[in-house]
Order: C-alpha cells, then structure tokens, then sequence
C-alpha cells in the first residue's frame, strides 16, 4: 500500500466526520479525547479509516445504536496508541480469539471480515490491533503503530 507521512489525530477527526449523520440517528455519544501531539505515522489514511471506520461500527451494532463510545489516542515509547472503548455488552472469553478470524460473525447479516482485514492492514503498518473484554464491561480495541521518528 501507499504509505506516507500523516497526523493520526488528523485521520482519526476526518474518520469522526464520515460517521457523524449515523451517530446522531442511533443515539450514540461519541466521547474523543486525542493527544495534543499530532501523533505522526507513515500510513495509508484510507485504510486506516476503514479500519477505524469498522471497529466504530461494530461497536454501535453491539450496543444496538444506543450507549457512549470513547476514543482516545497517546504516545507509548516508540508507538502511538488508539484505544477504542464501547460499554455495549463485551465478547465473551471464549470468543475473544475468533473474532479476528476471516468469516467470523455472530450478525445475521455480516461478512466477518472487518476485523480480520482490519488486523491485516494493521500489521501491514508494522503495528498491533489488539481486545481487551471484561464480560458486561464493554469491548475495548488498543491499536499500537509505531511512530515516524525522524532520522
Ligand atoms: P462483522 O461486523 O461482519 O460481524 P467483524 O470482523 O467486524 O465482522 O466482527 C466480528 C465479530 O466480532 C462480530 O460479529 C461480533 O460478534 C464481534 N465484535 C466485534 N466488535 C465488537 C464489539 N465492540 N462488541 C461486541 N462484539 C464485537
Ligand atoms: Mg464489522
């Protein structure tokens, strides 16, 4: 893929706008608290939209359009961080694992490729797409790609 220099935050705030119209429809708050740094990255802003486009998705299906989705982003070392917190009903232990396999769904209607595509681009970026899930507590996704340090 096409990679270049971009301001995650930058990404991310675009990402808001794209999803803005359905968030009002379904009675969803959308609480971001991003980095005062621009957090830059080598990357490519349209699959990282689509990645963070999904989990947002995902996260409004799981809560049925109604409940509180906060998205935040930090430095960590030498990788930028976005955590993805949803208090929809969180996935069950012994789910947790499959949920990144291709086809995996628990929706009449999915495709089960989202976060499986979205793992892909992710390690494809030299980063990590990881769940954290505490049974009635929500789904919490931590992506991890490192950061454009210059030379
Ligand atoms: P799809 O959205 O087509 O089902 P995904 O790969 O995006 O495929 O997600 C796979 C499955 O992971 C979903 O069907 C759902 O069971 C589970 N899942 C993903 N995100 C969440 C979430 N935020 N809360 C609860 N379950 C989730
Ligand atoms: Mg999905």
């Amino acid at each position: 893929s096409q990679k270049h220099s971009l301001s995650v935050n930058q990404v991310l705030k675009e990402t808001f706008e794209l999803l803005e119209p359905m968030l009002q429809d379904r009675q969803v708050e959308l609480n971001t608290e991003l980095s005062p740094y621009p957090l830059m990255i080598q990357g490519d802003a349209d699959q990282l939209k689509q990645v963070i486009l999904n989990i947002l998705q995902n996260a409004v299906d799981a809560m049925q359009g109604v409940g509180t989705i906060s998205v935040s982003t930090r430095m960590a070392f030498t990788m930028v961080q976005i955590i993805i917190k949803d208090n929809g009903p969180g996935i069950r232990e012994e789910l947790q694992e499959k949920i990144f396999d291709p086809f995996f769904t628990t929706k009449t209607d999915g495709t089960g490729l989202g976060l499986a595509i979205s793992r892909n681009i992710i390690q494809d970026h030299g980063g990590t797409i990881t769940l954290v899930s505490a049974p009635s507590k929500g789904a919490t996704f931590i992506i991890e790609l490192p950061l454009d340090i210059a030379p």
